[in-house]
């Protein structure tokens, strides 16, 4: 598999699409997910061309490694998420209902988040 050049995230990433932004730095670009599951519902996306989890940990450095975890415990501090907890989720593929081939983790939090697998 290759990575999808026009895949949605990939043109917010590149200006073409608008996007509600919550954080951004030399990493990640962080925004509120367009039909959120929560209360709060963000999506941390690398800057980096990663298609999933697996792409992101075998290829991306230890500097878009750390950047990316550092960014979202700023972010789930700064979200409020941190203090009565939040769900961090990472589909992956078909089997893991991943619908947008870059690679995200969803932060769902400001309420209770229910269940793991429904
Ligand atoms: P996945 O199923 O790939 O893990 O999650 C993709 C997420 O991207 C979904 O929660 C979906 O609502 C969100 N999404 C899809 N298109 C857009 C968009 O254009 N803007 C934003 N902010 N979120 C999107």
């Amino acid at each position: 598999m290759t990575y999808d050049e026009n895949n949605i995230f990939a043109k917010i990433l590149n200006g073409d699409i608008p996007c509600n932004k919550v954080y951004e730095d030399d990493y990640v670009l962080a925004f509120r997910d367009i039909a959120p599951q929560k209360k709060t519902h963000i999506l941390v996306i690398p800057k980096g061309k990663y298609m999933d989890l697996v792409d992101f940990s075998t290829n991306a450095n230890t500097d878009e490694i750390v950047g990316f975890y550092k960014a979202i415990a700023r972010i789930a501090e700064d979200e409020g998420l941190n203090e009565n907890g939040f769900r961090s989720i990472a589909n992956s593929g078909e089997f893991g209902g991943q619908e947008v081939p870059h690679f995200h983790m969803h932060l769902l939090g400001g309420e209770p988040v229910g269940r793991m697998v429904s």
